[in-house]
Protein backbone atom coordinates (compact mmCIF):
# COMPACT_ATOMS: atom_id res chain seq x y z
CA UNK A 1 0.00 0.00 0.00
CA UNK A 2 1.15 3.41 -0.29
CA UNK A 3 3.20 5.56 1.84
CA UNK A 4 2.87 9.04 2.19
CA UNK A 5 6.78 10.74 2.29
CA UNK A 6 7.53 14.19 3.97
CA UNK A 7 7.56 16.58 1.26
CA UNK A 8 11.26 17.81 0.39
CA UNK A 9 11.63 21.53 0.87
CA UNK A 10 12.51 23.25 -2.30
CA UNK A 11 14.95 25.46 0.02
CA UNK A 12 16.95 25.58 2.16
CA UNK A 13 15.66 25.44 5.70
CA UNK A 14 17.49 28.95 6.38
CA UNK A 15 16.15 30.39 3.02
CA UNK A 16 13.05 32.17 4.16
CA UNK A 17 15.14 33.80 7.22
CA UNK A 18 14.14 36.18 8.52
CA UNK A 19 10.28 36.16 8.02
CA UNK A 20 10.64 32.11 8.98
CA UNK A 21 13.80 30.79 10.95
CA UNK A 22 15.74 27.92 10.55
CA UNK A 23 14.59 26.91 13.67
CA UNK A 24 10.67 27.25 13.21
CA UNK A 25 11.28 25.32 9.92
CA UNK A 26 13.00 22.80 11.52
CA UNK A 27 9.85 22.15 13.82
CA UNK A 28 7.45 23.02 11.39
CA UNK A 29 8.43 21.18 8.83
CA UNK A 30 10.78 18.39 9.98
CA UNK A 31 8.25 17.69 13.50
CA UNK A 32 4.66 18.51 12.80
CA UNK A 33 3.96 18.19 9.06
CA UNK A 34 6.34 14.79 9.95
CA UNK A 35 3.73 13.63 12.48
CA UNK A 36 1.02 14.36 10.18
CA UNK A 37 2.60 12.30 7.74
CA UNK A 38 3.47 9.30 10.02
CA UNK A 39 0.10 9.74 11.08
CA UNK A 40 -1.97 9.46 8.04
CA UNK A 41 0.22 6.30 7.15
CA UNK A 42 -0.83 4.94 10.73
CA UNK A 43 -4.32 5.52 10.35
CA UNK A 44 -5.12 4.59 6.51
CA UNK A 45 -4.65 1.16 6.09
CA UNK A 46 -7.78 -1.13 6.50
CA UNK A 47 -10.09 1.96 5.61
CA UNK A 48 -12.18 3.12 2.81
CA UNK A 49 -10.19 5.63 2.03
CA UNK A 50 -6.83 3.42 1.55
CA UNK A 51 -5.70 3.63 -2.49
CA UNK A 52 -7.53 7.39 -3.00
CA UNK A 53 -5.06 10.46 -3.97
CA UNK A 54 -4.48 13.13 -1.35
CA UNK A 55 -7.04 15.37 -3.01
CA UNK A 56 -9.70 12.69 -2.81
CA UNK A 57 -9.23 11.79 0.72
CA UNK A 58 -9.55 15.39 2.28
CA UNK A 59 -13.09 15.44 0.21
CA UNK A 60 -14.18 12.03 1.37
CA UNK A 61 -12.64 11.05 4.79
CA UNK A 62 -13.52 11.47 8.31
CA UNK A 63 -12.48 11.61 11.65
CA UNK A 64 -8.53 11.21 12.27
CA UNK A 65 -7.89 10.14 8.55
CA UNK A 66 -9.61 13.39 7.32
CA UNK A 67 -7.75 15.61 10.11
CA UNK A 68 -4.10 14.40 8.88
CA UNK A 69 -4.68 14.14 5.38
CA UNK A 70 -6.00 17.72 5.41
CA UNK A 71 -2.69 18.84 7.59
CA UNK A 72 -0.53 17.18 4.62
CA UNK A 73 -2.14 18.27 2.21
CA UNK A 74 -2.05 22.08 3.47
CA UNK A 75 1.35 21.84 4.22
CA UNK A 76 2.22 20.74 0.92
CA UNK A 77 0.68 23.77 -0.80
CA UNK A 78 2.09 25.86 2.35
CA UNK A 79 5.95 25.04 2.09
CA UNK A 80 5.63 24.88 -2.07
CA UNK A 81 4.48 28.67 -2.27
CA UNK A 82 7.85 30.17 -0.53
CA UNK A 83 10.91 31.54 -1.73
CA UNK A 84 13.77 33.88 -0.45
CA UNK A 85 12.72 37.17 1.13
CA UNK A 86 12.67 40.47 -1.53
CA UNK A 87 11.21 43.27 0.00
CA UNK A 88 9.64 44.27 -3.50
CA UNK A 89 8.01 40.93 -4.06
CA UNK A 90 4.88 41.71 -6.23
CA UNK A 91 2.67 39.10 -8.26
CA UNK A 92 2.42 40.03 -11.73
CA UNK A 93 0.85 39.27 -15.26
CA UNK A 94 -2.04 37.07 -15.36
CA UNK A 95 -2.14 36.48 -12.22
CA UNK A 96 -1.66 40.02 -11.05
CA UNK A 97 -4.14 41.09 -13.39
CA UNK A 98 -6.97 38.47 -11.78
CA UNK A 99 -5.44 39.99 -8.29
CA UNK A 100 -6.85 43.90 -9.82
CA UNK A 101 -10.17 42.25 -11.17
CA UNK A 102 -11.75 40.67 -8.25
CA UNK A 103 -10.43 42.64 -5.46
CA UNK A 104 -9.76 46.49 -7.02
CA UNK A 105 -5.50 46.15 -6.77
CA UNK A 106 -3.09 43.72 -5.63
CA UNK A 107 -3.00 46.14 -1.91
CA UNK A 108 -6.72 45.74 -2.04
CA UNK A 109 -6.30 41.41 -2.06
CA UNK A 110 -2.93 41.61 0.55
CA UNK A 111 -4.90 43.62 2.99
CA UNK A 112 -8.12 41.73 2.87
CA UNK A 113 -5.87 38.53 2.87
CA UNK A 114 -4.39 39.61 6.06
CA UNK A 115 -7.54 40.58 8.19
CA UNK A 116 -8.95 37.04 7.35
CA UNK A 117 -5.84 35.47 8.69
CA UNK A 118 -5.78 38.09 11.58
CA UNK A 119 -9.20 37.99 12.60
CA UNK A 120 -9.50 34.15 12.08
CA UNK A 121 -10.54 32.65 15.37
CA UNK A 122 -7.94 29.58 16.67
CA UNK A 123 -6.29 27.72 14.38
CA UNK A 124 -6.59 27.49 10.96
CA UNK A 125 -5.51 28.91 7.41
CA UNK A 126 -6.70 31.83 5.28
CA UNK A 127 -6.57 30.81 1.53
CA UNK A 128 -6.84 32.65 -1.87
CA UNK A 129 -8.57 30.41 -4.32
CA UNK A 130 -10.14 30.67 -7.48
CA UNK A 131 -14.23 29.02 -8.05
CA UNK A 132 -15.56 27.03 -10.83
CA UNK A 133 -15.94 30.90 -13.36
CA UNK A 134 -11.72 31.33 -12.11
CA UNK A 135 -13.15 34.37 -9.82
CA UNK A 136 -10.72 34.65 -6.86
CA UNK A 137 -11.58 34.13 -3.55
CA UNK A 138 -10.75 34.57 -0.40
CA UNK A 139 -11.82 32.23 2.84
CA UNK A 140 -10.92 31.21 6.38
CA UNK A 141 -10.67 27.49 7.22
CA UNK A 142 -10.81 25.78 10.13
CA UNK A 143 -8.26 23.20 12.15
CA UNK A 144 -7.15 20.84 8.73
CA UNK A 145 -10.04 21.90 6.24
CA UNK A 146 -8.93 22.86 2.70
CA UNK A 147 -10.85 24.85 -0.07
CA UNK A 148 -10.90 21.68 -2.49
CA UNK A 149 -13.72 20.40 0.40
CA UNK A 150 -16.12 23.20 -1.06
CA UNK A 151 -15.24 23.25 -4.43
CA UNK A 152 -12.62 25.84 -5.03
CA UNK A 153 -9.16 25.04 -6.34
CA UNK A 154 -6.55 26.27 -3.91
CA UNK A 155 -3.92 29.09 -4.76
CA UNK A 156 -2.41 30.57 -1.81
CA UNK A 157 -2.50 30.04 1.87
CA UNK A 158 -1.17 31.43 5.51
CA UNK A 159 -1.03 29.14 8.14
CA UNK A 160 -2.33 30.72 11.53
CA UNK A 161 -1.73 28.19 14.04
CA UNK A 162 0.50 28.77 16.43
CA UNK A 163 3.06 26.41 15.55
CA UNK A 164 4.15 28.36 12.27
CA UNK A 165 4.82 31.59 13.82
CA UNK A 166 5.06 31.72 17.97
CA UNK A 167 9.10 30.45 18.10
CA UNK A 168 9.88 34.41 16.07
CA UNK A 169 6.82 36.26 16.93
CA UNK A 170 5.08 35.19 19.79
CA UNK A 171 1.47 36.50 19.68
CA UNK A 172 2.08 38.71 17.03
CA UNK A 173 -0.05 37.20 14.14
CA UNK A 174 -0.08 40.53 12.59
CA UNK A 175 3.37 41.05 11.96
CA UNK A 176 4.01 37.49 10.48
CA UNK A 177 1.23 37.86 8.04
CA UNK A 178 2.68 41.40 7.12
CA UNK A 179 6.22 39.94 6.58
CA UNK A 180 4.96 36.63 4.61
CA UNK A 181 4.61 39.00 1.59
CA UNK A 182 8.18 39.05 1.37
CA UNK A 183 8.57 35.44 0.71
CA UNK A 184 5.75 34.57 -1.06
CA UNK A 185 6.97 32.67 -4.29
CA UNK A 186 4.28 34.56 -7.18
CA UNK A 187 5.40 32.29 -9.80
CA UNK A 188 3.97 29.01 -7.86
CA UNK A 189 0.85 30.88 -7.33
CA UNK A 190 0.90 31.57 -10.95
CA UNK A 191 1.60 27.94 -11.93
CA UNK A 192 -1.60 27.09 -9.65
CA UNK A 193 -3.70 29.53 -11.24
CA UNK A 194 -2.71 28.06 -14.49
CA UNK A 195 -3.98 24.66 -13.49
CA UNK A 196 -1.29 22.92 -11.68
CA UNK A 197 -1.35 21.72 -7.85
CA UNK A 198 2.30 23.48 -7.61
MN1 LIG B 1 1.28 24.21 10.32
Amino acid sequence: MKQYQLMPLPYAAEALEPVISRATIGFHHGKHLAAYVSNLNALLPGTAWEGLTLEETVCQATGGVLNNAGQVLNHELYFGQFAPPRADNMPAGTLAEALVRDFGSVEAFMAEFRQQGLTLFGSGWVWLSADSTGKLVITQEAAAANPIQRGLHPLLTFDVWEHAYYLDYQNRRADHLAALWQIVDWEAVGRRMAGGRQ
